[in-house]
């Protein structure tokens, strides 16, 4: 199928992009990566008047150090972040989720930003953002503003941007610890049925932090708290690893459609929450 008509610009500049946000707000949709907005179009699913193009915005690209965390633009494509010795080093779990994203095409194209910013409940990214504790930076003509990323995600494919501005960077933490990344697909590179993010720190052989976040479980990344904070001053051992993984799954409200019913995610979710602790301590 073919898209709507719209009108397209492609600036060469952040100012010139966000003047065209502010100018067209909720009529304009964002081109970052285009592997989720393309087949949008494409199915008539969406149908804004305008398109902006942030291809050329040189600017919204990159991966920068950042009081031991990262720093990465909005436009960084998921492929650059995959292979970026920095990345690996300081946030490892990103990279473990980067590789389960479709196949490297669409990593190719697809954006950091734009996964964020599209807010699929089955992606991976948003789970390692909320694991993580991420921050999104907004910018408008207005000004910018930091969003924690537990006021970012607002509902299915829906965030707490707003309709004249654009998520220019990303924030990621230092966060100490061992991770994993774990998820069922039907087949490798689908969208994920469900899975999880999980980082735990030791210290002297308790843990000290523990963090579960969960893809395929809701309307959007779930944090298990509840069970994060069972697991704090506990010993690493497998029980305890299982139990917190249960309370974790029993708690999650995912949908049932033609892929697993609703029942099946949590069993599921249990099981790699489980799995997904153990690696990350061993
Ligand atoms: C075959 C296939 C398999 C896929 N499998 C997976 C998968 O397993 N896991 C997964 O997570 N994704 C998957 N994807 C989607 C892919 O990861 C996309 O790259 C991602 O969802 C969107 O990133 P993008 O850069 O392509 O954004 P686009 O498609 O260009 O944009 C997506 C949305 O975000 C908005 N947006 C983008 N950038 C900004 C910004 N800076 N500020 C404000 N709004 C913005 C756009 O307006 C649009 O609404 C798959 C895609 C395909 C085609």
């Amino acid at each position: 199928m073919k898209p709507p008509a719209f009108e397209y610009f492609a600036p060469s500049s952040l100012d010139q992009a966000l003047a065209l946000r502010a100018q067209y707000g909720s009529e304009s949709a964002v081109l970052a990566g285009g592997q989720s907005l393309i087949p949008l179009l494409n199915l008539r699913l969406t149908f804004p008047s305008v398109v902006i193009d942030l291809g050329r915005v040189a600017e919204l690209a990159g991966i920068r150090s950042a009081d031991g965390g990262l720093s990465i633009g909005a436009m960084t494509r998921q492929r650059e972040a995959e292979h970026s010795d920095l990345v690996q080093r300081r946030s490892p779990l990103l990279v473990k989720a980067l590789r389960q994203i479709g196949h490297p095409t669409i990593r190719n194209r697809g954006t950091i930003g734009g996964s964020l910013a599209h807010a699929d409940p089955a992606a991976e990214l948003p789970a390692v953002a909320a694991a993580l504790g991420a921050e999104l930076v907004a910018r408008s003509t207005r000004g910018e503003r930091t969003i924690p990323v537990g006021n970012f995600f607002d509902g299915f494919l829906t965030t707490s941007l707003q309709p004249d501005e654009l998520l220019v960077e990303v924030r990621l933490p230092a966060v100490k610890g061992g991770s994993s990344f774990k998820e069922v697909a039907r087949r490798h590179g689908d969208f994920a049925l469900v899975g999880v993010a999980a980082v735990v720190a030791l210290n002297q052989g308790t843990i000290e932090d523990a963090r579960l976040a969960f893809l395929g479980a809701g309307p959007t990344p779930v944090r298990a708290t509840e069970a994060e904070a069972t697991l704090r001053g506990a010993r690493p051992h497998e029980a305890a690893f299982a139990e917190a993984a249960e309370k974790a799954a029993v708690r999650l409200e995912p949908s049932s459609d033609i892929h697993a019913t609703a029942d099946y995610r949590r069993r599921v979710a249990a099981v790699l929450a489980r799995r997904a602790l153990l690696e990350a301590t061993s």
